[in-house]
């Protein structure tokens, strides 16, 4: 909560100046009511005429300055309270987009999207209820003031029973923020499976997975009910123990007024506004008491946020950077280990090295670590041990953002995202002059089908680029590729067949792009590993053979037979 007020609450002074003002007048004036009943009784008593327009009089003024001010309160609390989860979201955001990739790819997306939604809600309920509590305190303390005010002996009598409630509560509060820790987790989960379900819908309903979807979903369902239910049970007990003990704190205040009205005391009017002040101080007083459970929550969301802005980035610029050195882009692998956390395999040693402008494609057995290898270029991993240079520099010690620039990468079934085709190849240098994308979109071969869309280059290409087919997605990832002109190209080869006329243009795009740069490729075709200038064969993370297709025929190693009997033999 300290940090909360640190980080995000005390920047905005003004709207808390406004809630202050607002709660106080709306508490005073609450807290009036008391007052103005003991002087209608009193009047009443005394067959005073006045009663008939002063006393509705006050009452309208009262009630109508009360509902004013209460309105201002509202607005300005709930103004606050947005702000705030604004700026934690804003934060959250910003964190992950720069995070390393493994931490952002071990949640479902879903499940980290649900940290921006019930995470964010459940903390706003609670900032609202903390800030209302407030403003009951004040109301309790004005009334509890007037109580005395009226009649001190009945307001001790009174005093003295609320306290008691408070372990109960303490109690219920610890057991709400573990309960409500469990919901929010169980809502992402959720979510996450919900977004499983629909996003493969077509294998779904190609596999007839639908009733084990249902059971999946139902399982789900149903510990979100659980999760939920225990959270309410929680909250629920707060309210009955309040109104327990208010009703006896009234009974207790009857019991000794009638006592001493029997003894000659009081007057009427201090009697009835005493415990008009008594049953107006119940609601805030049952708010204030199940305060604890709800902040209880508020925190437990708090807390899963703040985990995730204070995870360190480990992928990220030294304190001493440099340059991208000038060069063409040579690529050597110095001993690198990588394994993924967790795992025991990947990469164990490899080792090789590329001269500026050739192509080298890697191939070898699936699990043999070839698109690992690949994303360890762009930092998306850092290497464990041994090291990767480009140009000479260890890519650790090169400033992050030059290294990226001067890379691209077109992954095996690139999606796309929701905007244009023009918008989608852009992303691959924004500053690009018209001249440069029409070269780019020819050079792609993308004009072919762009011509028989509605909007040309300006259609929206839908979710993950759905709206087209594979080599249609393909050649838009490898223009954009094109437009970034790119000292090193990484491409990962698609291993899904396209028709003859689309595999037809990616290739002639792909030797466009390759020409003039260092080229990575995990290969899958043998035309694309004959024309390579380098092979290197791959096996449990390491390179086993080097050379171009004919030397590593003639060594009849695995480069042979896997030629003879996989993939690479179309
Ligand atoms: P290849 O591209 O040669 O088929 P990969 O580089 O994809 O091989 O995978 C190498 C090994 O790393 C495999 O055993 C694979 O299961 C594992 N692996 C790949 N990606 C991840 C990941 N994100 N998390 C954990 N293990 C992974």
């Amino acid at each position: 909560m300290k940090r909360l007020w640190q980080e995000e609450i005390k920047f905005h002074p003004k709207r808390i100046f406004l809630i202050v003002f607002f709660t106080i007048l709306m508490a005073g004036l609450t807290a009036l009511y008391p007052l103005v009943i003991r002087r209608a009784l009193d009047m009443f008593k005394d067959n005073d005429p006045r009663i008939l327009y002063q006393v509705p009089l006050l009452v309208v003024i009262v009630t109508a300055a009360k509902a004013a001010s209460q309105y201002g309160q509202t607005l300005a609390v709930q103004e606050l309270v947005l702000v705030v989860i604004r700026g934690l979201q804003n934060k959250m955001f910003l964190h992950l987009v720069y995070t390393d990739i493994a931490k952002v790819e071990r949640e479902a997306p879903a499940q980290l999207a649900s940290r921006f939604t019930t995470d964010a809600l459940s903390i706003r309920e609670a900032m609202i209820r903390v800030v209302n509590a407030f403003g009951d305190t004040i109301t309790v303390v004005g009334l509890i003031v007037s109580m005395f005010y009226m009649d001190w002996e009945l307001s001790l009598i009174a005093a003295l029973l609320y306290p008691i409630a408070a372990v109960p509560i303490q109690k219920l509060g610890k057991k709400v923020r573990r309960a409500s820790g469990n919901m929010q987790e169980q809502i992402g989960k959720t979510a996450a499976l919900l977004n499983e379900t629909f996003a493969q819908a077509r294998t779904v309903r190609v596999y007839g997975m639908e009733q084990r979807e249902v059971e999946r979903a139902h399982r789900s369902f149903d510990e979100l009910y659980n999760a939920t239910l225990k959270i309410i049970s929680g909250r629920a007990r707060v309210d009955p123990i309040m109104e327990v003990l208010g009703g006896s704190a009234v009974a207790a205040v009857l019991g000794f007024a009638g006592w001493r009205a029997a003894m000659g005391g009081a007057t009427l009017g201090d009697f009835s506004g005493f415990v008009a002040a008594l049953l107006l101080a119940a609601r805030p007083l049952r708010a204030l008491g199940s305060l604890n459970a709800a902040m209880q929550e508020g925190i437990s969301g708090l807390d899963r946020i703040f985990k995730i802005i204070d995870e360190p980035t480990q992928i990220c610029d030294k304190a001493t950077t440099t340059a991208l050195p000038d060069g063409q882009g040579r690529v050597r692998f110095e001993n690198v280990h990588f394994i993924y956390p967790g795992r025991h395999l990947g990469l164990q040693g490899l080792d090789f090295d590329v001269k500026p402008g050739l192509t080298v494609a890697l191939v070898g057995p699936s699990g043999a670590g070839k698109s690992t290898a690949l994303t360890l270029i762009p930092r998306l991993h850092d290497v464990q041990k041994g090291r990767i240079l480009l140009d000479g520099i260890d890519l650790r010690d090169m400033r992050m953002s030059d290294l990226r620039s001067a890379i691209a990468y077109v992954p095996q079934d690139p999606l796309l995202f929701d905007i244009s085709i023009l918008e989608n190849i852009r992303i691959g240098k924004p500053d690009a002059s018209d001249e440069d994308i029409r070269k780019v979109v020819e050079g792609a071969a993308i004009s072919q089908f762009v011509d028989s869309l509605p909007n040309g280059l300006n259609t929206r290409v839908g979710h993950g680029g759905q709206l087209l087919s594979g080599g249609q997605r393909q050649r838009v990832a490898l223009a954009r590729a094109l437009l970034r002109n790119p000292r090193l190209l990484l491409l990962d080869e698609a291993t899904s067949a396209l028709d003859t006329e689309s595999e037809y243009m990616v290739q002639q795009a792909l030797s466009k792009l390759r020409k003039d740069r260092t080229t990575l490729i995990v290969a899958h075709r043998l035309s694309t590993v004959r024309s390579a200038d380098l092979i290197v064969v791959m096996c449990d993370g390491r390179a086993v053979e080097y050379g171009n297709h004919e030397t590593l025929m003639n060594l009849n190693g695995l480069y042979a037979r896997l030629v003879q009997t996989q993939d690479l033999n179309r």
